[in-house]
């Protein structure tokens, strides 16, 4: 709960800042979906050192400005209603009527594929895995499955490079894609990225959303900015999953939660509603059981 509340308030704390410039680009609406309507809305101008427990606290339509702009409030859930206790710990994401079984019990590679039209042709749900190399990728989808020979198989050579489906429970995917990361990379290398993992995000039906992981341990990456920008202009449903975040005791740079917030900043002046996001770290387990809740509750939903 301690480490919860301090998270929540350091993070928050920047998204409750007196009001940034304008943005230079033009802003876009995060959307989810089949989600429910994401009206917009003005940030609200609290001080800045109100915290989320703080904030909950406040006038119910206050409440509701925090809960529609920073928290990722999921379907089935009126702004209004949310209270501190709905919050997962160490992330934005409010847990709703729609989550439930989350743990996995089994999980079996099914097939990598080249392109998006060689992908399992079914219609269960299912979730890609995205970030730079290194980002800790293979460590979270090991914590997740509990299962080493996963990540294994993805890291294979000549697996690295397609689009690798598990089969979990019988029932959604976890998808693994190919990382991402030149260092150096001109503008136009970054903006391709892969074209041909966009061909699978622009085209995938069953995709229910995108895990962008994102290294807390380092400041903010300009690549991972713009894919995330990427994903979003093409509206394509995110949850920043932010690894490594045991690595609170760095000797030099900035604190995981440091970097987190200030990947935030970056992020927020392109969206409406903050997309949802996690800390997570493969080492201690931090976040994964409210992550796989967290799925369970966009599962549950597209599954209707
Ligand atoms: P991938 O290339 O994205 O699949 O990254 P890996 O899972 O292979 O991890 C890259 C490096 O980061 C390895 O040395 C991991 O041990 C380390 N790593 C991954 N996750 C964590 C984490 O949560 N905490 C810490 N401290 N190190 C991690």
């Amino acid at each position: 709960m301690l480490l919860r509340n301090r998270l929540l308030s350091l993070n928050l704390t920047s998204f409750l800042s007196p009001p940034s410039p304008p943005p230079k680009s033009a802003s876009f609406l995060f959307s989810f979906n089949k989600t429910i309507a994401h009206s917009t809305h003005k940030r609200p101008e609290l001080k800045p050192d109100v915290s989320a427990s703080r904030a909950a606290k406040q006038p119910m339509s206050e409440r509701a400005r925090f809960a529609k702009t920073v928290l990722f409030v999921p379907p089935g859930v009126d702004p209004e209603d949310v209270t501190d206790e709905m919050i997962l710990p160490g992330s934005n994401i409010v847990v709703g009527p729609y989550a439930g079984h989350s743990q996995i019990k089994e999980v079996e590679f099914v097939k990598s594929s080249g392109r998006a039209k060689d992908c399992p042709k079914d219609d269960r749900p299912e979730f890609a895995i995205l970030g730079r190399s290194n980002v800790g990728k293979s460590s979270l989808i090991n914590a997740l499955v509990r299962k080493k020979e996963v990540a294994l198989t993805s890291k294979k050579p000549g697996k690295t490079q397609l689009i690798n489906h598990f089969l979990v429970n019988k029932s959604w995917y976890i998808v693994d894609l190919p990382g991402y990361g030149f260092a150096r990379a001109s503008d136009a290398a970054r903006t391709d990225w892969s074209s041909f993992t966009k061909g699978y995000f622009l085209n995938r039906d069953t995709l229910v959303a995108v895990l962008l992981l994102i290294d807390a341990s380092v400041p903010p990456q300009r690549i991972d900015v713009d894919c995330a920008n990427w994903l979003g202009r093409n509206n394509i449903p995110m949850t920043f999953v932010f690894t490594k975040c045991d690595k609170l005791k760095a000797s030099k740079g900035k604190r995981p939660d440091e970097n987190i917030r200030d990947f935030q900043e970056l992020i927020r002046e392109n969206y409406k509603q903050h997309p949802a996001w996690i800390m997570t770290s493969s080492v201690t387990g931090l976040g994964r059981d409210e992550l796989l809740l967290h799925l369970s509750q966009l599962r549950n939903y597209w599954d209707q």
